[in-house]
């Protein structure tokens, strides 16, 4: 269930239906003030929309100012322990705060960083973590892990309300995947405050990109989360923030730059497509515009498969051909595939948005298509012609089989050789 309640975290709203919103963690010592900016700079420009900065000292804390100055996007100070950093935090201007109340030491110091966030219109980001719960809960995590998590989180809420804070979002963080499903599903049900999804620690950027995907992926599909952050073990922060964009544009929450789609491969496949994806790709960078753009290996199903692509490649072994919403536009050679599709998608632009059609070329391409396409599909004409062909085959690999495999020794008694003048034996060496 989506969540209620919205706040705005510097100009970003989370929540109450706003688009998910995408943030991710700066790497860098935070008061190493050049290292920090030139990454929020990098994951502002991969699209991050919040960046959070770890703040576990003092030149941490002093250097927030700066940082929030000169960030183009709104800076979230992570603080753990230490209560009087967070409100220091808040009081530098930080665009919001995160703390797990349950390691701050005690509801009497989470009330004094309250305080501070109401007299600075600063939210919070207020949550828990699997391997941080509270002490009372540990056998209830011990016997049913999702359940405690959840009731940390309420019993969080609960403590916001009763200082009468209502400007914050709320995160359950778990190693594990199912577990930060489970958990989310059941307390978005419970509260209406904007959730923060992740999967902590999910790991190096191939598993913990996957986990990802799996966990949020899934909680977003149900509509569950406003704010996105895909943990990966690398230094670069960009990374998570085009993971993360990757996941929000596979579900069609938001749109972010051109969408590739691209075939597996396989033995069909008569030229280098690899070259060619990543060649697409890398141009594609370029362009701001969501256009779907679809790389085929072949012709094998007709282009049918790409015919809500924008734009698409089709190759073969000497010509490929373009089209665009699965018509057929031009045929070229294949060495000339991704520079004529760059053509063509520059030529859309150029006329506002409209593709442009050379009735000739376009019937050159259909010529060739037709040529080159179902040239394996199973229609089912083609499956009684491979069955007759097969059956074909087999009579023939009888008889193949036949005259090279020895002959079976003849029954004596159809044709006896005792009191003959030949054995067996002599007759095959004749
Ligand atoms: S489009 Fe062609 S090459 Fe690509 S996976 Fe399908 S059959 Fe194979």
């Amino acid at each position: 269930m989506a969540s209620e309640r919205q706040i705005h975290v510097g100009d970003v709203p989370v929540g109450g239906g706003a688009p998910v919103v995408v943030q991710t963690m700066t790497k860098t010592e935070t008061a190493n003030l050049q290292a920090t900016m030139s990454q929020i700079d990098q994951v502002a420009k991969a699209g991050a929309d919040l960046v959070r900065v770890a703040v576990p000292r003092e030149q941490d804390v002093r250097a927030l100012p700066e940082i929030i100055a000169r960030s183009p996007i709104p800076v979230i100070a992570d603080i753990h322990f230490n209560h009087t950093l967070a409100i220091k935090a808040i009081e530098a201007g930080a665009h919001c705060v995160r703390i797990n109340p349950g390691n701050i030491g005690g509801e009497e110091k989470v009330a004094q960083v309250v305080e501070a966030a109401k007299r600075c219109e600063t939210p919070l980001r207020v949550g828990v973590n699997s391997g941080s719960l509270p002490k009372h809960l540990r056998q209830l995590e011990f016997d049913d892990p999702v359940e405690a998590l959840v009731t940390a989180a309420v019993e969080t809420v609960e403590l916001m309300e009763r200082l009468d804070f209502r400007n914050f979002k709320v995160s359950m963080k778990s190693t594990s995947v199912p577990n930060t499903i489970a958990s989310n599903r059941m307390l978005s049900a419970k509260i209406p405050y904007p959730l923060h999804l992740g999967v902590t620690e999910a790991g190096t950027k191939w598993s913990g990109s996957l986990k990802s995907a799996v966990g949020l992926g899934t909680l977003l599909a149900d509509g569950i989360g406003d704010t996105i952050r895909v943990s990966l073990s690398t230094f670069h922060a960009e990374e998570e923030v085009k993971v993360a964009w990757e996941i929000l544009k596979a579900l069609k929450l938001r749109a972010k730059g051109p969408v590739l789609i691209a075939c597996p491969t396989c033995g069909r496949l008569q030229f280098d497509m690899d070259s060619v994806v990543a060649e697409v790709e890398r141009r594609l960078a370029a362009y701001e515009d969501p256009i779907e753009v679809s790389v085929l290996g072949c012709a094998v199903n007709g282009i049918g498969e790409a015919r809500h692509a924008d734009f698409g490649i089709t190759g073969a072994k000497d010509m490929g051909m373009i089209y665009s919403k699965g018509e057929p536009l031009k045929k070229v050679p294949t060495d000339r595939l991704v520079d004529e599709l760059f053509a063509e998608i520059d030529r859309y632009y150029e006329a506002g948005r409209k593709v442009q059609r050379d009735e000739r070329a376009a019937q050159e391409a259909r010529a060739w298509l037709a040529e080159n396409e179902d040239a394996s599909a199973m229609t089912p004409e083609k499956l009684a012609a491979l069955e007759a062909e097969a059956a074909n085959d087999a009579v023939a690999e009888q008889v193949l089989e036949s005259m090279l495999s020895p002959a079976p020794p003849l029954d004596e008694e159809l044709s006896p050789v005792a009191g003959r003048r030949f054995t067996r034996n002599q007759m095959a060496e004749r």
